[in-house]
């Protein structure tokens, strides 16, 4: 197995950045990676405006995957998440949703233990650990920092880019340049107050390649019971058009469906979830059921 360790990060994607590593399809990898912080909180005492922003969401890598070539697909297979012991979740009333109800910032240390966050003496909550950035460098002569989402991947803060999933990047330029980073051991939809529990961990991963597939030209993700398309934008409702026209387009296209019949299926069956609505552009999915494609 390959190994990458998280003192090889970057903070943006970008076709000039030097891979730290070059691998064959089928390579299994295993990314070390900072929290989103960089590890620069120690505890609860320290003071947040006090941290290093130009060092927040740094992603270890990028990786070169050998025979990648612009408009095929990088496949990337989600084998293991592992976390530290403890991580960090701030609130503040200098970001997310709510922000104007809060008169200042809270650090809170929350412990995982047995798979349980404890996030006080009374409250455990059961970890559900993913991947909060991975991307591939966007187009030649575009530069997108690690903290925003967009078509290449990137922050896009997606609960369910998670242990068992399979994610597919468009590839933009040469060997992809496959980077990950901002690990959270608990997370829900929206992430409201933009941060989850955010941890230092591992991800292992293994790399594929899908040969010319133009046509896809954002995210998406597989798990065993559904396919889903992943958008983002800085206007919600723009981001949520997205995730549901590349649905329609991939389901006319891959499978024998008419359009109409998509529209009335996704209607009924298609959820349409909100990853994130915290950084710079927001996030939406769309989770059709594998079943009623054959
Ligand atoms: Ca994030
Ligand atoms: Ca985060």
């Amino acid at each position: 197995m390959f190994k990458v360790s998280k003192e090889y990060s970057i903070y943006s994607m970008n076709a000039g950045n030097t891979p730290v590593l070059r691998v064959p399809a089928k390579s299994q990898i295993e990314f070390e990676t900072f929290d989103c912080f960089e590890n620069q909180i120690s505890s609860e005492n320290d003071e947040f405006g006090g941290l290093d922003f130009s060092r927040v969401n740094p992603a270890t890598g990028p990786v070169y995957i050998e025979g990648a070539e612009p408009g095929d697909i990088l496949v990337v297979k989600i084998e293991k998440i592992e976390v530290a012991n403890h991580g960090f979740c701030v609130a503040s009333n200098s970001m997310g949703v709510i922000a104007d109800l809060l008169d200042s910032y809270t650090i809170k240390v929350i412990p995982v233990e047995n798979d349980m966050a404890l996030f006080n003496d009374t409250i455990r909550l059961p970890i559900n650990k993913m991947i909060g950035v991975i991307g591939v460098a966007p187009k030649d002569g575009e530069d997108i920092a690690t903290g925003v989402p967009d078509y290449h991947g990137g922050n896009m803060d997606c609960k369910e880019i998670t242990e068992g999933r399979e994610l597919h990047l468009p590839v933009n330029v040469s060997g992809a340049l496959l980077a990950i980073g901002d690990l959270h051991a608990v997370m829900a939809d929206g992430e409201i107050c933009g941060c989850g529990l955010e941890i230092p961990g591992k991800v292992t991963i293994s790399v594929d390649i899908i040969k010319d597939k133009k046509h896809i030209k954002n995210p998406m993700l597989f798990s065993d019971t559904h396919i889903m398309t992943i958008a983002s934008h800085v206007d919600l409702d723009i981001a949520m058009e997205m995730a549901v026209s590349d649905m329609a387009k991939y389901l006319t296209c891959e499978y024998s469906f008419d359009p109409k019949e998509v529209a009335m299926l996704m209607s009924m069956t298609a959820d349409v979830r909100i990853c994130q609505v915290v950084d710079p552009k927001k996030t939406v999915r769309v989770e059709f059921p594998k079943y009623l494609c054959r």
